[in-house]
């Protein structure tokens, strides 16, 4: 791991004062950010290390998808255009039932990160089974991120019964335990589809790791309803009433939370991951992001898996976040350009939890950072570089992607994978997959 300077870039720290340095430059050793400032002043302070010259470009901290499950970009496509219940008990549990294993998992991970990398996401919050093969192939690669190993009432291709998913999912954190890019945690899929002890249980192991707990929460309406009929309360409180709530949740959604709930989550400091293209494309509702924000809930921005998207593109989902609140609160001032940045970058950390390691350029976080052109015809001309980023910049405009100071991604290339032999991989999981179905 080596020292050097990025400069003469437009800098976008994204930290609270949200401030920007023209002709600017970052020093980055081992991994971490050294130094911040004009150009001048950070290649005085470290003159001999190797320079960088970004041309100008844009250098901001790595995009932050709270929510995905990384395999499944294997089944991009498979079913479109069908209700929740419909597209998750017919088709998504089905495949996924008849199809999943360790290669299928791998491949489907590889095939997210080339696509988001290329996009310009440095840190992801997964939830899926056969966790520990999706962390192995991030660590690979070098994505950073928190790794949920998903847990549900009924049996998964990977475990019979919830005791052996139980133990799997601790095996699997105290693995990981201490490596820089990689934190394991406790996935309990949903309330409607984890029992309460057992919700109570998955809090229990992540408080006794000091992992996070991560869970689908509050999505649709009929998940409410079921919610309340079960057990007397609404998603969040029912979460309350376990004592699930606390700074190391980090939920799902969270598209019709009642005012009451919203001020719980703000005070348990508990994360949000919004997916408005999910929520838009299952037609489960706008999630009410300004008065959570408002109220001090930690919202970040999430893809959700590419079954319900159907890609992982962050720019994409700031777009459609911004327009959908300024559509649902009728007004174009509730939400700006730079509130959707924020959501995307140091928003999405505190969102995950990991605002003390990465979301914003300052001195001693880590290096996951970004270049961004602005000089494709879309971009064209350029009067304010935060409203071309939230409401034009599209993946292809990342140009390179550090993660821990390491060159990730340069020119659309990204060195750990062979892109002949993963094409050829999806490939064959694809027909697999296929064949399978058409029994
Ligand atoms: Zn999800």
């Amino acid at each position: 791991m080596s020292n050097f300077i990025l400069d003469n870039a437009l800098v976008l720290t994204m930290d609270d004062q949200f401030s920007m340095v023209a002709d600017g430059a970052v020093a980055v050793r081992a991994g971490q950010i050294a130094a911040v400032g004009s150009s001048a002043q950070v290649v005085e302070q470290f003159p001999l290390w190797p320079r960088y010259d970004l041309q100008g470009r844009v250098l901001m901290p790595g995009l932050i998808n709270c929510h995905t499950h990384l395999p499944m970009s294997l089944f991009r496509g498979l079913a479109d255009d069908k209700e929740l219940m419909d597209w998750l008990n017919n088709y998504i549990f089905p495949a996924e039932a008849a199809t999943l294993n360790e290669d299928f998992v791998r491949t489907g991970t590889a095939l997210s990160l080339w696509e988001m990398l290329r996009g310009g996401t440095t840190t992801v919050v997964d939830m899926y089974m056969f966790e520990k093969v999706v962390a192995k192939e991030c660590a690979r690669i070098g994505m950073r991120g928190v790794f949920a190993q998903a847990m549900i009432d009924f049996p998964t291709p990977e475990y019979r019964t919830w005791e052996e998913s139980l133990e799997g999912t601790r095996q699997f954190i105290q693995d990981w335990k201490g490596h820089p890019l990689i934190i394991g945690a406790v996935g309990p899929h949903a309330p409607y589809t984890v029992s309460p002890e057992h919700l109570r249980e998955c809090h229990r192991l992540a408080e006794e790791l000091d992992a996070p707990l991560v869970i689908h929460l509050c999505e649709t309406r009929s998940e409410v309803e079921l919610i309340q009929e079960r057990h007397g309360r609404t998603p969040v409180d029912h979460l309350d009433h376990l004592g699930c709530l606390s700074k190391r949740l980090v939920t799902a959604h969270m598209v019709w939370p009642q005012d009451g709930e919203i001020a719980k989550l703000a005070r348990h400091g508990v994360g949000v991951g919004h997916c408005p293209q999910s929520n838009a494309k299952l037609a489960c509702g706008i999630a009410p992001v300004v008065k959570m924000l408002q109220a001090g809930v930690h919202v970040g921005l999430g893809t959700d898996g590419c079954a319900s998207n159907n890609d992982l593109d962050m720019w994409q989902e700031m777009q459609t976040a911004n327009l959908l609140q300024k559509l649902s609160c009728n007004s174009p001032t509730v939400m700006t350009a730079r509130d959707t940045l924020h959501m995307a970058t140091l928003g999405g950390a505190r969102a995950a939890h990991l605002d003390h390691l990465v979301g914003s350029i300052e001195v001693g976080k880590r290096a996951d950072l970004i270049v961004v052109r602005l000089d494709a015809p879309h971009q064209t001309p350029v009067f304010d570089p935060i409203s071309q980023l939230c409401y034009t910049t599209k993946s292809s405009d990342v140009t390179q992607v550090y993660i821990e100071g390491e060159l990730v991604m340069s020119d659309g290339n990204v060195p750990a994978i062979e892109e002949a032999e993963l094409r050829l991989a999806v490939a064959a999981e694809a027909e697999r997959v296929q064949a399978i179905l058409r029994r």
